[in-house]
């Protein structure tokens, strides 16, 4: 960004065969450009008509999806204040005018390089390195924003947990590589049971799958889940230590609805001194459910998918 066109075309030129460049030559169309397609890195001019540099920057960093992204600031008249500014607004660079195309481009370069070696880092800090579906801390975090969501938009959440019925055995019976084969599997199919964007698959840990179904009511899972069965079912894994001689999983299905939880209060006429519950009691309760659900499909036979709503309790305010 930057309102001088002869300077935006001086960086064109130096910048053409690095990645690709866009351009704007005022603070709100470079957000507008930024929101449409999150750039890896911004070369921002400090001094702007209208919104500066600095300003834009802090734009861009208060969306989430232009959290991560480097920015280099760009300006004619250097000083050592100007570039503390910078570096204090989180710059992760500072070019000054007139350009010396190579120490700009090599600059740029550096940058796009940390860029992106920062973005596989977040990314495998979020994968199960096994199936490649989301970890653990994806799950948390992402079933953490869920509950803010579905207590925002008064919608229904669910999740399922999925167990791995007599994986021990078959385990025992084939050896691990098979058991890791068959982790592999599954994942596979959890994918193909799922189809909207929100929904997130995570490994929760060992032989357990959770599914987080945002907007989802009690049904809906367990049409999820019993397609999930059947997916899995069709793969058809061989396991002569099972009851059913092929490989099974178990489902337990939790959901809750915020809606209908505050129709029923408010009927209850207790709205003025009762609120919803937190997102984080809201995650906890969702998880301990489906685990409650997933043992009672156990208990009844395994290889089955079980269904238990999640009773929040009201927390005082
Ligand atoms: P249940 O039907 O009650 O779930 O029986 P189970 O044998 O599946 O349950 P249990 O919890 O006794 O055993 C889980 C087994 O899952 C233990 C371990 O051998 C296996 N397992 C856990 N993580 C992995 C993994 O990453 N790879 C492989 N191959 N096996 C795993
Ligand atoms: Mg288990
Ligand atoms: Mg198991």
């Amino acid at each position: 960004m930057d309102d001088d066109i002869t300077a935006i075309h001086a960086l064109i030129k130096i910048l053409s065969g690095i990645g690709s460049i866009r351009y704007a030559l005022n603070g709100s169309d470079a957000l507008r450009l930024a929101e449409q397609e999150p750039p890896d890195v911004v070369l921002l001019d400090v001094q702007m008509p209208g919104m500066s540099g600095f300003e834009v920057l802090v734009a861009m960093r208060s969306q989430p999806r232009l959290m991560n992204m480097f920015a280099i600031f760009v300006t004619g008249h250097s000083s050592v204040e100007m570039e503390e500014e910078a570096l204090a607004q989180g710059a992760a660079d500072f070019i000054t005018k007139p350009f010396h195309p190579a120490v700009v481009a090599a600059r740029v370069r550096t940058q796009l390089r940390l860029k992106r070696a920062l973005d596989q880092l977040r990314q495998l800090s979020f994968t199960d390195a096994l199936t490649g579906v989301a970890n653990r801390r994806l799950l948390d975090e992402s079933l953490l924003q869920e509950c803010k969501r579905a207590r925002r938009d008064r919608t229904p959440l669910s999740v399922l947990i999925l167990d791995v019925d007599h994986f021990k055995r078959f385990n025992d019976t084939y050896g691990h590589g098979a058991g890791d084969a068959a982790l592999i599997g599954i994942a596979y199919a959890m994918l193909a049971s799922t189809n909207r964007p929100g929904d997130l698959i995570a490994r929760y840990g060992g032989e357990e799958f959770a599914v987080v179904l945002p907007g989802t009511d009690g049904s809906g899972a367990m049409a999820v889940a019993r397609a999930l069965k059947q997916n899995v079912d069709q793969l058809k894994i061989p396991h002569v230590a099972s009851d059913t001689g092929f490989l099974t999983i178990s489902v337990g299905v939790a959901w809750f609805d915020h809606g209908s939880l505050l129709r029923e209060t408010a009927t209850e006429g207790h709205k003025d001194h009762l609120c919803s519950p937190g997102p984080e009691m809201c995650a906890t309760a969702l998880l301990g459910t489906a685990d409650q659900a997933l043992y009672a499909a156990k208990k009844a036979g395994r290889a089955q998918v079980s269904l238990l709503q999640c009773q929040l309790h009201w927390a005082q305010r």
